[in-house]
Formats: structure tokens, sequence, C-alpha cells
């Protein structure tokens, strides 16, 4: 495999479509076995995940509803900062098992602060399944339930991640070229 060339920074072949269609499908086996004769509603926050969800969800044999939303974090007026809002959530997880979908768990900023948003509608369980994370990148205590792949703390793309809105089309994923 070659190199890539996207907004004009190279990108280097890292982790291959093979190597994820059989982790998305890792995952699903796990899950079908946690959540046995249970119906988990799954989460799939957008944008970044959404081929993760797809590829993932289709191995899913329980009764399981997927839902997709949006986070859109803004400053806040008030001492923590940065706020996160939720769109497309609705009220359905009350007393459900939820499964949070992500791309990647960076700083873990992003549900760090989106979580108690989600506790307040009293799930039954809440767990997050994340295709990637970067251990060494953490500022925010996110752990993943279940997780594809352990990568340093550079910049990859493709598979539903972009460079600025580029590259969420490529199959595989690509490492920036140090
Ligand atoms: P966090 O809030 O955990 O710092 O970051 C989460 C979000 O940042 C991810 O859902 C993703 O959209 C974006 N992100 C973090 N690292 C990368 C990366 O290496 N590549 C891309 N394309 N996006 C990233
Ligand atoms: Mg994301």
């Amino acid at each position: 495999m070659e190199s890539i060339v996207v907004h004009g920074k190279t990108f280097v072949p890292y982790i291959s479509d093979e190597e994820i269609q059989a982790k998305c499908f890792e995952i699903a086996v796990k899950i079908n076995n946690d959540y046995k004769g249970e119906k988990p509603l799954f989460i799939a926050i957008l944008n970044g995940s959404f081929l993760f969800a797809a590829d993932m969800f289709r191995h899913i044999d329980l009764e399981a509803e997927i839902s997709f939303i949006k986070l859109v974090s803004y400053k806040g007026t008030t001492s923590t900062g940065n706020v996160v809002t939720a769109i497309g959530l609705d009220e359905r997880v009350k007393d459900r098992h939820v499964i949070i979908i992500e791309d990647i768990l960076d700083t873990g900023r992003t549900l760090y602060q989106f979580l108690p948003e989600l506790y307040n509608q009293n799930p039954k369980s809440l767990k997050i399944a994340t295709l990637l994370t970067k251990p060494t990148a953490r500022l925010f205590d996110v752990q993943p339930d279940y997780l594809g792949f352990e990568i340093p703390d550079k910049f990859v793309l493709g598979y539903g991640l972009d460079y600025d809105g580029l590259g969420r089309n490529i199959p595989s994923i690509y490492q920036l070229e140090e």
C-alpha cells in the first residue's frame, strides 16, 4: 500500500481494511455474548463513528436499536470551560442498556463532558465501544469497555475519521507521516 496526500500532508498506511473488519466482528461477538437476552440501545456519535457503527452493528444478533447523535461543543460561561450538547438524543435512554459507539478516544474530553448528560436520563447501564484509543493522550478519565485498537498519540485518518473534512471514505486507517 502506498502513502496518500490529504490537504498537502502525507499519510502512511497503518491499519488495513481486513484488520478493521475482523475487529468489528470480534467486538460484536463480545457484545452479543455480554448482552444475551437484552435489548441494548446503541448510540453512535457522528460524524466519525458512522462506518465503525455500521460495520460492527451488522454483526449484532440481539434485538438491538441504534440511534445517531451529534455532539456540539461550545465555550460555556461557567468555570468548567467547554460545554457539550447532544443533538438528536431522545428520551429512550431511561432504563435501557446503552452502548456508546465512538471512533476514537483521544483526550477523553468529549465523552467526559457528555456522559453526565446521559446518566441524568437513568440508563440501566452505560458502556463505551470505541474503534481506537490513544491512552497516552488521555487528559480526562474515560475508559473504553469495548476496544478495537490501542494506538500512539499520532494523528490518523480514514474509515470515518477526517482531516479537515477529507478522508472519511478511505476504507483503511492511515497515520500522519513523521
Ligand atoms: P477527545 O474528546 O477524546 O479528545 O476527542 C475525540 C474526538 O476528536 C474524536 O471523536 C475525533 O473526532 C477527534 N480525534 C481525536 N484524535 C483524532 C485523530 O487522530 N484523527 C482524527 N481524524 N480525529 C481525531
Ligand atoms: Mg468523533
